[in-house]
């Protein structure tokens, strides 16, 4: 792990660049790090001031008469190489860059960054940026505050690492307007020498950081973030936004940082597989970010509400019960307790209406009863705030009991941006406080995602028992291109996936001499590497009862193919025995660059690229993954059984799903794979047509 304390908690700063003048990025950093009261000494670096803010200045860092732990430089770009020289003699032990123009602006950018990142690394200087708007650290022993960002930061749980400054700042923005705060920030930039890996590494480990977010544009190295994300994601939730979803996105991103985006599903199952939970927008990161701060985890999908009001509270109980989670009865005794302390309209049981005039009292009453009922594991206080009563008197009432509350309370308040501030108190108690109802319920979901993905055991997958001097065999003859299909059945077949027994007839022979021992009802197939889909152009005829049928489908199909597709070359006949299945599945794998091979099922035959519902995960797979790919599937009752039909054998399904991860594991040649179809019914799986692509050696 990289030792980053000088970054981080340094007790001497030099502001190389450090200016006098009023809104410059050299006056604004030296006054951040001032004005959030740095318990550490501030040297300004600048030959031409003689003190700035009162303190005495320096020409260069060289000049310091201290050591210097933490050097942030915010001169013009081509001082950058000549400082940091100097930083380097001066002995200094670790590296801001705020400065731009680096590789984001290409041309003589590149090399100067790869010029002062080999001057940090050869030194042994952790370098922040450059490109970046700075870090801060809120422990009051340090008070470390060197950004932009428009408040000073206030003290919480998150620890935040952000590629952009401007995202960075944004995020910051919000939170300190929803009252949670943050332990460390930094903002990578350009990322050349530490990166999200080393951060998030020293994030997981550090005891004042109790959630991870990441803001990024793509990854240094996507193998090294899944296996440090999924080390830290048992420790602490990690929420990430990712940028680049979209084509136009991906491309606006790389001018942005000289950031080069990766596959898009790659990185969605890439993060599933880690732990990591990928929120889509600011808004949804910010809503998720809350119930983590959250000193107490959910602990289950029962909720209480508490109201003043009819309407919001419907609201709320859809949002609530659209996201899976259920409003269930109180216990007796809790009845009891509030309809003896409520006014008689009020309503004792959940949700509990405790109407607008009974004001923070009837608050207090349901918080106190609610709080500790055992059919609840958590609490949403919602309140309208009515014409005779102040939100802030609300929130002096009920502040002690949350505080005490047993379970996790969670505040959803109706209102503007007053209402928020009014709200504040709460704040300190890291307890959530919404304005919207569908924030908590997507709040909510993230604390269950996260429930469950520590329940969810992080066993490896398997180690199929497979027949790989077979594979070896056949991989060695073959240049660059696709398997002939007897070829790619045998890796199949090598690999346990069953398949059907058959014969491979030459175009000039009788299809009928091939069938040997094969059992009718038979298909018979064309082969032919110009058709991507046989059966498209005529070239697949299934349920051949007997000899006879056979002579007679094959005839009419080389008739066919000559009139569907008259420029395919007809390399010969599969005569395959038909198999059994109601449901025709895709399992297939793609090799991204840069991430490893994507392993994909969905709903197969010839309607997958219309129906599209496929997922994904990233090989090598965790045990329990590719069963948790099928169900993830919009069709997922269909092979669980609906109306009367039977299910398929989800396991057996599960299972080729993880044989052919475990082939694409196994042979970094292997391009893309494809069954489809793998016909599924309740006896087990056959893979009736198979696709594989090589790379050359
Ligand atoms: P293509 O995808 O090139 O058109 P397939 O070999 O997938 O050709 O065959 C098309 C369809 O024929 C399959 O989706 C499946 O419904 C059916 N089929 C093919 N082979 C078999 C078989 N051995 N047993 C049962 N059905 C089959
Ligand atoms: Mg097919």
């Amino acid at each position: 792990m990289r030792d980053v304390t000088p970054i981080f908690s340094p007790r001497s700063i030099a502001v190389i660049g450090a200016t006098s003048r009023p809104l410059s990025v050299g006056w604004e950093t030296l006054n951040r790090i001032l004005e959030y009261g740095f318990t550490g000494a501030v040297y300004p670096v600048n030959p031409k001031a003689h003190a700035i803010k009162g303190i005495r200045t320096y020409p260069s860092v060289l000049d310091v008469p201290d050591s210097v732990d933490l050097a942030i430089i915010v001169v013009k770009r081509d001082l950058v190489l000549s400082a940091m020289e100097q930083c380097r003699e001066k002995g200094v032990k670790g590296m801001i860059v705020i400065t731009a123009g680096f590789k984001e602006v290409g041309g003589d950018g590149v090399e100067l960054e790869r010029r002062i990142t080999q001057i940090t690394q050869e030194a042994g200087m952790p370098m922040v940026g450059p490109n970046c708007m700075g870090a801060f650290n809120t422990n009051p022993d340090v008070r470390f505050n060197a950004t932009f960002a428009r408040f000073h930061p206030k003290r919480g749980p998150v620890g935040f690492i952000s590629q952009s400054g401007a995202m960075g700042a944004q995020v910051l923005d919000f939170a300190s307007e929803r009252h949670f705060g943050f332990s460390k920030f930094v903002s990578i930039g350009n990322k050349s020498d530490l990166n999200e890996n080393d951060l998030l590494e020293v994030f997981a480990e550090d005891g004042e950081v109790g959630v991870i977010l990441l803001y990024l544009e793509d990854f240094v190295d996507a193998g090294r973030f899944r296996e440090i994300c999924t080390a830290a994601s048992r420790i602490k939730p990690v929420v990430v936004l990712k940028a680049g979803r979209t084509e136009s996105g991906a491309k606006a991103a790389s001018s942005h940082t000289g950031a080069l985006t990766g596959s898009d599903t790659a990185v969605d199952a890439m993060l599933e597989s880690c732990g990591a939970l990928r929120v889509e927008t600011v808004t949804e990161l910010l809503s998720v970010t809350k119930i983590f701060c959250m000193p107490q985890r959910l602990k289950g999908n029962r909720i209480a509400m508490v109201t003043n009001a009819g309407g919001p509270g419907i609201i709320a109980t859809d949002e609530l019960e659209r996201a899976g989670f259920v409003l269930p009865e109180l216990e007796e005794r809790t009845v009891r307790q509030l309809s003896s302390q409520l006014p008689p309209e009020a309503t004792a049981a959940n949700p509990c209406d405790v109407l607008p005039g009974t004001g923070p009292d009837g608050y207090r009453i349901a918080i106190e009863a609610l709080s500790h009922d055992k059919n609840i594991d958590a609490l949403l206080v919602l309140w309208t705030c009515p014409v005779m009563f102040k939100t802030s008197w609300l929130v002096e009432a009920i502040k002690p009991l949350c505080d005490k509350s047993p379970l996790p309370v969670i505040a959803l308040f109706s209102g503007a941006s007053d209402v928020m501030l009014d709200a504040a108190p709460l704040g300190e108690l890291e307890i959530p406080i919404y304005i919207h109802a569908p924030g908590v319920a997507a709040g909510l979901t993230a604390g269950r995602w996260y429930r469950e993905w520590l329940q969810r055991g992080d066993e490896p997958a398997v180690t199929f028992e497979v027949d790989k001097k077979r594979v070896d065999s056949i991989l060695k003859k073959k240049g660059p291109g696709w398997l002939d299909p007897s070829d790619a059945f045998a890796v199949l077949q090598a690999y346990g996936v069953s398949i059907p027994g058959s014969v491979v007839a030459a175009p000039e022979d009788d299809a009928l001499n091939a069938v040997g021992t094969l059992r009718y009802p038979l298909v018979l197939k064309v082969i032919s590497s110009d058709l991507l889909h046989k059966s498209d152009a005529g070239g697949v005829e299934v349920g051949i009862a007997d000899a006879e049928e056979l002579a007679r489908s094959h005839r009419k199909m080389v008739d066919r193919l000559q009139k569907e597709a008259p420029s395919a070359k007809i390399e010969g006949f599969l005569v395959q025995e038909m198999a059994a299945g109601q449901v025709e599945l895709i399992v297939g794998a793609k090799r991204e660059p840069g991430f490893g091979p994507l392993v994909m099922c969905g709903l197969g035959g010839v309607l997958v690229e219309v129906l599209k519902d496929i997922s994904f995960g990233l090989a090598p797979l965790w045990r329990i993954e590719p069963e948790r790919m099928l169900r993830r599937l919009r069709s997922r009752e269909i092979l669980e059984g609906t109306r009367g039909l039977p299910g398929i054998d989800l396991s057996a399904a599960a299972e080729v799903i993880a044989r052919i991860a475990q082939l694409v594991v196994d042979y970094p040649r292997i391009d893309q794979l494809d069954i489809n179809p793998l016909l599924a019914g309740p006896e087990g799986c056959t893979a009736v047509d198979v696709r594989v692509n090589i790379l050359g050696e």
